[in-house]
């Protein structure tokens, strides 16, 4: 990070120069031609023409010419090539020349399949990019981190990731865990306003915080000084490898061993009938061109690409039900999901707040209106609720928030967190009014809210010197609080009291209310010092609580059912108090009479053998931390699930990436949280989980289906030449005809099986055993039964044809009816267990179209003679041609019909 001489705009400064972090921020602000406001528009567009894009250099994306290359790496492409280059040598023209078409084609799926792939995950990464709080124009905008340029001023806060290396102008405990740059793993607290000498190591730099490392509490604001390349990670990183959609899955390395050794089994079987068709005398030529063919036929060498295509297909689905996917494996895991551990609330209740209840020493109060809304009114409902009790008590909650509320097209919207929100509103509805509060009280400081404190204060000067104003969970709340405000005043707080407040709250919780409670203290001394919440938040006067509606989700009561229907189990963490928890899990039905509720303080006090015993009798986890998140990850793999962990905090981040499937929440997800994450939740809705993981199972089942069709396919034809040699018949295929089966008849309906639409079915079915392998005993069974099935009805067309109407004929009709029976086929291969009518045709038309068509391209290849002088096939009358159809249906008849056994036996795979 030095300031460079001549120009300061560029991302890559030399090493002499002047450095950053010497400099007052006056100075580097000067130097970068920047304010505390920031840049415009129109600077920051000219500086990025110099500065480039702010973003590490990724070895991740691939280019077209690669792919393009790629297609012509494999082992059979050069056969085929030379196949075609000896036809046209010995005059062969059009074998030769269909040959090498064949190879252009196949190349040109290839290279569509592998690009469509790629552009999808780059969509993909786009939309997962990291963003950035930035001053431009005077207003602070959310924009992409590589869009900013060195004289940039950002903010920081809790969870981001800083986004460039950054001369830091305020920081307000702003503490950054920097283990990735230097590797101390102890968090660094940074502050505005040292300066370093020139030779400073950089984790001494604490006036600067440099690009990809970590913000872990506080927050703060800076100016940019260097850039992409240019920053101090970018120095010492190089190449760094994309993040997003690198990985193989563990599906397809599976498949590349299990390809490997298919293509060495069709080869050897190839070269076996070769020399056994030698010895019978067959014609040296012939016969090569027929291994070759059939070899190509025969090798699966495409099933890496159909998996490659279908998670493809299938991500592009996800990310339009809102779920993004970072990381590929992660949609296998999906199907296999057996348990989700979810945050309650704004992904299992709505996240829209309105206080229902107040309660002071006094007595209660209940609080009408809708919404945010600022219409409604605050009534007594026991007690003697004084309006001056309850005025105390929401100035203290007003008094402590940062949200805003504002009217949007016509509806009342919260700004910032909901629960804060909606304390504006109660105090607007009781005549307290932030503004006016703020004019009156001007705030001093913060000690802002955290999950792990549950409590937040904003410190505010008043007449009589500085007030501390708290709020927060009221168990929490209540021991820091040794007095209680009453209608006399302030009193010192006695058991009963607390006894009291105990089952207020306790009693607002069990209506399903979020509660918060109130306090209050003096603080001594002019300038207090907000860096310690133990200082600040003790000895507090409690001054009340209220509770506020969360409606659950009425979506999320059904996706919870569909998860029950699915085998998965689905389990609430939450911060919030364990009756409140309870009675929304009710209310969801997500509970039943033998499931408990177990606190943080309970799950702290177990060892892990226990925790483990006890997981599975818990439906909801109240009260709890990050840290118990983790172990709560922990103890449920250690009884096999397979665990997918939603989280937004920064202190989510380590049981995301426990878990096997980490789920971020897109909306108010911290960047850390999200960069740990498997999947992106756009809209922070349960529901979106559940979809996710049914597409998970869908493209798992579209995969599976795709390649025992294949695989079926290139067994009969490789069954059906093989007996003929073996028996000493004549070659019942040409190799036209096998390249024609390969390509057409299954290659395209093979793509448009990995392309069809999710079986509904799937959710009503348990979850993949994980690691489960995908050619089980069950999978070969189907394959090489149906393999066997449609050889066996080429062969008996085949011989009867060769008895009675001779070779030509008999050649055009076992040609006929594979490709029929293998079009045909393709229906039935759409499920396991489902009929034909039950999944209809209609729902994939693609799949439909490509049959209908196929089939009438075959039947007029039989009366167009450059077609058929083409695929070398010779006339047929109609009628012909309608038999063979029949006969071809033959092995989807008994494909249906083994379904019924199949049913049977599905749910023990
Ligand atoms: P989930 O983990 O399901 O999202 P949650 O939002 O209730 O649940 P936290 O945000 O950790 O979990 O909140 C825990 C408790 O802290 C709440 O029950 C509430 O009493 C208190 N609380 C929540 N938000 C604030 C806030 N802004 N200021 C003070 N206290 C809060």
């Amino acid at each position: 990070m030095n300031a460079p001489a001549s120009s300061p705009l560029k991302g890559a400064v030399p090493r002499d120069a002047t450095p950053w972090h010497h400099l007052p921020t006056a100075e580097v602000l000067t130097r970068l031609r920047t304010t505390t406001s920031g840049l415009s528009t129109a600077d920051a567009t000219a500086r990025r023409a110099t500065a480039g894009v702010n973003a590490l250099e990724e070895a991740g994306a691939t280019s077209r010419w690669v792919l393009l290359g790629r297609q012509f790496t494999s082992l059979i492409i050069w056969v085929l090539i030379v196949a075609g280059g000896v036809s046209l040598v010995i005059g062969e023209w059009l074998d030769g020349g269909i040959i090498l078409a064949v190879v252009v084609l196949n190349a040109v799926i290839g290279f569509l399949q592998e690009d469509s792939a790629e552009r999808s995950l780059q969509a993909l990464r786009r939309m997962t990019a990291p963003k950035v709080k930035v001053h431009r124009d005077g207003a602070v905008v959310s924009l992409p981190t590589a869009d900013l340029v060195p004289g940039d001023v950002v903010e920081l806060e809790a969870g981001d990731l800083v986004p460039a290396d950054l001369r830091l102008i305020v920081a307000s405990s702003l503490t950054c865990g920097e283990a990735a740059l230097t590797g101390e793993s102890e968090a660094v607290t940074k502050q505005a306003d040292t300066l370093w000498p020139v030779d400073a190591d950089l984790g001494d730099r604490d006036n600067s915080a440099f690009m990809s490392t970590v913000v872990n509490t506080g927050s703060g604001q800076g100016v940019v000084v260097a850039t992409g390349m240019g920053s101090e990670i970018g120095r010492i990183a190089g190449l760094l490898s994309g993040a997003v959609g690198g990985d193989e899955t563990p599906l397809q390395r599976q498949l590349t061993v299990f390809g490997r050794l298919l293509v060495w089994l069709s080869l050897g079987t190839v070269l076996l009938l070769f020399g056994l068709g030698l010895l019978r005398g067959l014609g040296v030529l012939d016969l090569f061109m027929t291994s070759v063919s059939l070899a190509v036929a025969a090798v699966p060498e495409g099933l890496p690409a159909v998996v490659t295509l279908a998670l493809a297909l299938g991500v592009k689905r996800m990310a339009r039900r809102r779920a993004l996917v970072r990381r590929l494996p992660a949609v296998e895991t999906l199907g296999s999901c057996t348990v989700i551990c979810t945050d309650k609330t704004g992904t299992l209740t709505r996240g829209e707040m309105t206080v229902r209840a107040l309660w002071t020493a006094a007595g209660a109060a209940t609080v009408s209106g809708e919404g945010y809304a600022p219409a409604g009114e605050i009534r007594a409902a026991s007690g003697d609720v004084t309006p001056a009790q309850t005025k105390d008590l929401l100035i203290t909650f007003v008094g402590c928030t940062n949200a805003h509320v504002a009217q949007e097209g016509g509806v009342w919207t919260a700004i910032g967190d909901p629960t804060e929100a909606a304390l504006l509103v109660v105090g607007t509805k009781g005549g307290v009014d932030l503004a006016a509060v703020d004019k009156q009280t001007p705030r001093v400081a913060e000690l802002p809210f955290d999950s792990q404190r549950k409590l937040m204060t904003v410190i505010r000067q008043t007449a009589a010197g500085p007030l501390a104003m708290v709020k927060g969970a009221p168990d929490v709340l209540l021991e820091r609080c040794t007095h209680l405000l009453t209608t006399e005043g302030e009193r010192a707080m006695s058991a009963p009291d607390r006894e009291r407040i105990l089952a207020a709250a306790a009693e607002m919780a069990a209506r399903a209310l979020r509660v918060l409670g109130a306090a209050r203290r003096p603080l001594a001394g002019d300038r207090p010092q907000p860096d310690s919440p133990e200082q600040v938040e003790r000895d507090l006067v409690f001054v009340g609580l209220c509770g506020m509606q969360d409606p659950p989700r009425p979506e999320a009561k059904l996706a919870i059912a569909t998860c029950r229907a699915a085998g998965i189990r689905v389990v609430m963490i939450t911060g919030d108090h364990p009756a409140t928890a309870r009675a929304i899990a009710d209310e969801l039905g997500l509970s039943n009479a033998d499931s408990v509720v177990l606190s943080g303080h309970e799950l702290l006090s177990m060892d892990d053998a226990t925790l483990k015993a006890t997981v599975p009798r818990v439906a909801v986890f109240a009260r709890t931390t990050a840290e118990h998140k983790l172990r709560i990850v922990r103890a449920w793999k250690a009884n096999g699930a397979v665990v997918a962990m939603t989280g937004d905090g920064v202190n989510d981040a380590p049981a995301i990436k426990g878990a096997d499937i980490g789920v971020a929440m897109g909306r108010n997800g911290t960047e850390v949280t999200k960069a740990a994450a498997d999947l992106v939740i756009t809209d922070d809705d349960f529901t979106t989980i559940v979809a996710a993981v049914e597409e998970g199972r869908g493209i798992y089942d579209n995969i599976r289906k795709t390649i025992a069709y294949l695989l079926a396919g290139n067994v009969g034809e490789l069954l059906l030449m093989a007996v003929c040699v073996v028996v000493g018949m004549p070659l019942p295929l040409l190799p036209v005809h096998l390249l024609w089966i390969n390509l057409v008849t299954d290659g395209i309906p093979a793509l448009c099986l990995a392309s069809d639409p999710i079986d509904r079915a799937v959710m009503s079915q348990p979850p993949r055993p994980a690691g489960a392998s995908l050619v089980n005993r069950r999978f070969l069974l189907l394959t090489l039964g149906t393999g066997l099935l449609t050889a066996l009805v080429a062969f008996a067309v085949f011989w009867y044809a060769l008895q009675h109407e001779g070779l030509e004929t008999a050649r055009t009709h076992a040609f006929a009816v594979l490709v029929f029976a293998e079009l045909l086929r393709s229906f039935g291969a759409r499920s396991d267990t489902r009929f034909i009518w039950e999944i209809g045709l209609g729902t994939n038309l693609r799949l439909l179209a490509v049959v209908v068509g196929s089939i009438a391209l075959q039947i007029a290849s039989h009366h167009v003679d450059w077609l058929g002088h083409l695929l070398r096939t010779s006339a047929m009358p109609l009628m012909d041609c309608f038999i063979l159809l029949a006969i071809g249906a033959i092995p989807l008849v008994v494909l249906e019909f083994s379904k019924i056994w199949l049913r049977r036996t599905a749910a023990k795979p």
